[in-house]
């Protein structure tokens, strides 16, 4: 039984009718640009989140890469973030030549430990950067207070937290602004690269309105240096189309990770994802930690099971990342995680059969 990491053709499957529909109403209108269906599923994603503002951007990288313009983050500033992320967390600061300054992570969750935030707190930090790592929000509480005692800005890292949860409150509306990505593989995935920053701030979504628009306000004056950076409205078309399924496949998600935790409960060899009570996860990635992870991800190669390591090499030891001045060793926790974790197939359309033959598969591996 062929189980991949991720069946996006299964999804098109189900909704194969509606998304031509969407798509086919794009073209004849021919307003490929900022046409409706942006402002649309802006207004639809921002209250989802329970934000005032969502504005469309072209990737998640983009959405932070703006949600740092829009507070003016460059040179000499400092931004707190972790070191076991998607590159692009770390990639869009660095881009705006501040300084990435990472945090090691809790064991149990994966996110950015907040009790190791305030030491690498210095005259220069600017920016909070937690990310909601798998579909599991980071201690926003502590977090937030921490930003507050010292007058940092906290922006989330929400791209693999769509419609996540902490205390009731959701992923990407509790810092000053939030970031989401639509790139295929995230819960909410478009049909090529989006993204989002939400924010109840309305002066910091008009700025990130203008610079989209390379800064141009009105058109051809330009006080703020921007870039090229809107979601597509075909993007927008086949999301709007895709978010009425959202929370329905975020809850199959849940459903296929219980499965798997309950199965894996009597295992001492796999510790299934830790939740927080105060959490409700979307389940981005079901991440499991196993001593002899690569010899596992052999045996389900072998077994036609789809798994992947996110991810295997954490930001402080990237070559690109040298100039930094870390090492080995420094953030013990992430490259722990980085060697002994691997995610398993949940995407919603797995059926019963092959989410147990996937449970099976991995125990008696294990067993052996
Ligand atoms: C996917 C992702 C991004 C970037 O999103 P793109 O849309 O691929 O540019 C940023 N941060 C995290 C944590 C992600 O998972």
């Amino acid at each position: 039984m062929k189980v991949p990491l991720l069946d996006l053709v299964a999804q098109y499957e189900s909704i194969r009718e509606e998304t031509l529909q969407a798509v086919e109403s794009v073209f004849r209108r021919q307003q490929f640009v900022l046409g409706p269906e942006v402002g649309e599923l802006e207004k639809q994603v921002a209250r989802i989140s329970n934000v005032a503002h969502g504005v469309g951007v072209a990737s998640g990288s983009d959405a932070l890469l703006l949600a740092l313009m829009a507070l003016d983050v460059g040179p000499g500033d400092e931004i707190i973030t972790s070191p076991y992320t998607f590159f692009a967390t770390a990639g869009s600061i660095a881009r705006l030549h501040a300084k990435p300054v990472f945090v090691d992570i809790d064991p149990k969750t994966y996110n950015i430990d907040p009790a190791l935030i305030e030491k690498a707190i210095t005259k220069r930090s600017k920016v909070i950067l937690p990310v909601h790592l798998f579909g599991q929000c980071a201690e926003m509480d502590r977090i937030l207070e921490i930003g507050q005692k010292h007058q940092l800005a906290v922006i989330e890292d929400a791209a693999q937290a769509i419609g996540a949860t902490y205390k009731g409150r959701a992923a990407g509306s509790m810092g000053l602004l939030g970031c989401l990505s639509f790139f295929p593989s995230k819960n909410l995935g478009g049909a090529g690269d989006g993204g989002m920053v939400l924010t109840s701030n309305a002066e910091l979504a008009e700025k990130i309105r203008v610079l989209r628009v390379h800064g141009s306000k009105p058109k051809y004056v330009h006080k703020l240096l921007g870039l090229n950076s809107r979601l597509d409205t075909l993007q927008a078309a086949v999301l709007l189309v895709k978010l009425r399924y959202l929370s329905s496949w975020s809850e199959r998600r849940r459903q296929n990770a219980l499965y798997y935790s309950q199965r894996f409960a009597g295992s001492s060899k796999v510790t299934p994802p830790t939740i927080l009570p105060h959490n409700q996860s979307i389940f981005n990635q079901y991440v499991i930690r196993v001593s002899e992870r690569d010899k596992l991800i052999e045996h389900l190669k072998k077994n036609e099971i789809g798994s992947e390591i996110y991810y295997p090499i954490p930001l402080h030891l990237q070559e690109c990342f040298q100039y930094l001045g870390y090492k080995k060793g420094d953030f013990p926790e992430a490259e722990r995680a980085a060697n002994d974790t691997l995610a398993l197939p949940t995407y919603p359309e797995l059926t019963e059969a092959q989410r147990e033959h996937v449970a099976a598969t991995v125990l008696s591996f294990l067993g052996k």
